[in-house]
């Protein structure tokens, strides 16, 4: 016989099977005021370590992580705390030589020279995308989320790697997806704000208000957060209305879930 406390919590759980993935990217020794201040908007308006960390390993050649004993003991902590870690590239920036123009132009004007796993052939892609795995996974002691490439952006190598690397999941701008089988898992442009020029932020923060009319709809809403946001206060302010937002329609969750139950 069915209890009225149990009818009670299926109607508060119904819109609650819509989820909510928010992210920090660029974590690492080299952004780690930006990111505490990042960590505090998140858990304030998600209810706590509800969302995702993108761990590069080593930022521009000028920040490893592998020599920041006390950065990996927060990153550790955080990750205690259920804070899920994904690998985001190695260096991030493209530091290759681009022997074609094409790739050069590309590299260079569309992603400010970030995508670094663009142009990366199979073989250095896997290696860049093991040893970063093994890095992450030592520091914090458990399985990394995934790997998520540094701007989204996937090379036909990449996406050769990705297949042999083991691991879990994987998004790009539009998708998540099972890294191991290629199954999408979710679909929606990720609602995400640039810093780095005057136009770019005014676009971005366009976007932002459309999303939080328009993409209410999607069952999956992801949200990403990037250090040099906190450099504009209209970023922030754009960050905290489109959280607020979100969290009371979709449910702050985790990634994995996304592959137990898609
Ligand atoms: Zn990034």
């Amino acid at each position: 016989m069915p209890s009225p406390p149990q009818r009670l919590s299926q109607t508060v759980r119904k819109p609650q099977n819509k989820r909510l993935l928010a992210s920090i990217h660029d974590v690492g020794p080299g952004s780690e005021l930006a990111v505490l201040q990042l960590v505090d908007l998140l858990e304030r308006r998600l209810g706590g370590p509800n969302f995702a960390m993108l761990v590069v390993p080593d930022h521009w050649g000028r920040h490893p992580l592998k020599a920041d004993r006390a950065f990996q003991a927060r990153l550790r902590a955080w990750s205690d705390r259920g804070i899920e870690m994904f690998v985001h590239g190695w260096f991030h920036k493209d530091m290759t030589e681009h022997a074609d123009a094409a790739a050069r132009f590309k590299a260079k004007h569309m992603t400010a020279g970030e995508g670094e796993f663009l142009g990366l052939d199979d073989a250095t892609a896997l290696a860049r995308m093991l040893e970063g795995k093994a890095l992450v996974e030592d520091v914090i002691g458990r399985e990394s989320a995934g790997f998520i490439a540094p701007a989204w952006l996937y090379g036909e190598g990449a996406r050769t790697a990705l297949r042999k690397a083991d691991f879990a999941l994987c998004e790009d701008h539009w998708r998540v997806w099972d890294a191991s089988t290629d199954a999408v898992l979710a679909k929606g442009p990720v609602i995400t704000w640039a810093s780095r020029s005057t136009m770019r932020t005014a676009s971005s923060l366009a976007f932002a208000g459309l999303a939080r009319a328009a993409l209410g709809v999607l069952s999956t809403v992801r949200i990403a957060v990037h250090p040099g946001d906190v450099t504009k206060t209209s970023l922030l302010d754009s960050i905290d209305a489109t959280l607020k937002r979100f969290a009371v329609t979709h449910r702050p969750a985790r990634y994995a879930e996304l592959r137990a139950n898609p």
